[in-house]
């Protein structure tokens, strides 16, 4: 019988009206003769009392802030097992035979790395035995177990990476990613109103758009789907829309328009300071980038020059590389609080004219570029954090992504 993974988000769960909508697209799965496997995110957002970030935030007082990072995995977990069995409660009352299953009894095995544990291995016996039975199963997402039994979690946003690596190990038909939103969006509609849902994209798209800030899809939960081209279908919970298929490539679903396609979407990281340092011995610049990695400062955006280096850290990292900077003998300038701005596109290699035409979008209004930078897929331009709205909005306009 044919498999399909259907997870949904923190807000697709958040309410019983939503919990309602959810049921709907159980029901409609059980209705095409799918095998159905369920995965969940903690109900809400940040201020729900069962959200992640509300149960993170029970870890912020003055008692608990030592948490070690296995008690804080223990904790997280239960913000999925608690949406898990809530669901479950609503699918029996309509009569849908279901279980519930953690992470590690869907047979997920991750590495030690709490709080941002990898999926090493999945068995998905366990799974394959309930569906037989003719189950709904639903799992908990974010959450693994090393193979020593301790409860993990996958890294936020890391219940998408749940629900594509069981599609893989389940050969399901789709993974559908349930969530707030139509589908993915040439830009975040937060920031842009008139951005548009994209009808199709693909894996490399998608990491790409991920990888530079479109929340929408865990970047890893693309790569696993990629290895065994596993589609992918993003989607409204509140809508019944196909919304946007995830493949390998356009041909296979006879879209080869969607190749033409210059630019796929804007994307932005928001709060990272440049750091801007004369230097002229290249021995100098050999013991910045040390400097940095030996004190655990992961640096982006990185231009060297004979005669200077820049490049940014996250916000809060950036008092700290400027008093190691200045113990060098060095003289950093630090600009903080601006955005890396991602054009991202499948078609930009050697298509002349792409640049100027964000240049011009900026210019005509006024945003400074601070530094820019560009790959075979991506052009990225750093712009104070105050300009990021605008610049973004000015670069969806001049690649008239709300036409798509
Ligand atoms: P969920 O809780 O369902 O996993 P997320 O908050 O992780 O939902 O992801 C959905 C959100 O991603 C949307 O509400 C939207 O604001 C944001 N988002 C950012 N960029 C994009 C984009 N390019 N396309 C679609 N959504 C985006
Ligand atoms: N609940 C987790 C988070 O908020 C995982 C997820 O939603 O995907 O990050
Ligand atoms: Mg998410």
């Amino acid at each position: 019988m044919k498999v399909i993974v259907q997870k949904f988000g923190g807000t697709s769960v958040a309410t019983s009206q939503m919990r309602e909508r959810v049921l709907h697209h159980i029901q409609s799965a059980l209705t095409e003769d799918y095998q159905v496997v369920v995965v969940v995110s903690a109900m809400g957002r940040k201020g729900e009392p069962y959200a992640t970030d509300t149960l993170l935030g029970l870890t912020k007082g003055e008692q608990l802030k030592n948490l070690s990072s296995r008690e804080q995995d223990l904790l997280l977990s239960c913000g999925e097992i608690i949406s898990a069995s809530v669901l479950s409660s609503l699918l029996t009352h309509h009569g849908i035979e279901n279980i519930v299953l953690t992470g590690g009894q869907a047979g997920i095995i991750t590495n030690n790395q709490h709080s941002n544990a990898q999926i090493v291995s999945l068995n998905p016996k366990r799974l394959q035995e309930e569906l037989k039975q003719g189950r709904v199963v639903i799992v908990a997402g974010f959450q693994g177990q090393t193979a020593d039994g301790e409860i993990t979690t996958l890294g936020r946003g890391g219940s998408d990476t749940t629900a594509t690596a069981l599609g893989v190990a389940l050969q399901a038909e789709y993974v559908d990613i349930f969530t707030d939103v139509e589908g993915v969006l040439t830009a975040d509609p937060r920031i842009v109103e008139e951005a548009t849902s994209l009808e199709m994209v693909t894996y490399t798209e998608m990491c790409n758009l991920a990888f530079q800030g479109a929340k929408v899809v865990h970047p890893r939960a693309v790569e696993i789907a990629m290895q065994t081209n596993v589609p992918i279908r993003v989607r409204s919970t509140l809508s019944d829309g196909i919304g946007t298929l995830v493949v390998s490539r356009p041909e296979r679903v006879g879209l080869a328009e969607i190749s033409d396609r210059l630019i796929t979407g804007i994307t932005q990281m928001p709060n990272v300071t440049q750091i801007r340092i004369p230097a002229d011995h290249l021995d100098q610049h050999l013991d910045v980038f040390r400097k940095m990695a030996s004190n655990g400062i992961s640096v982006d955006f990185i231009s060297v020059t004979p005669s200077s280096i820049a490049y940014t850290v996250s916000d809060p990292l950036g008092e700290l590389a400027k008093s190691l900077l200045i113990e060098m003998g060095l003289e950093p300038e630090l600009y903080p609080s601006c955005a890396k701005v991602s054009v991202v596109g499948a078609g930009i290699a050697g298509v002349p004219g792409v640049m100027a035409k964000i240049l011009e979008a900026l210019t005509e209004e006024d945003v400074k570029v601070l530094q820019s930078a560009d790959s075979h897929t991506t052009i990225w331009v750093l712009v104070p954090g105050d300009d990021m709205v605008k610049a973004i909005r000015a670069l969806h306009r001049k690649f008239e992504l709300h036409k798509y």
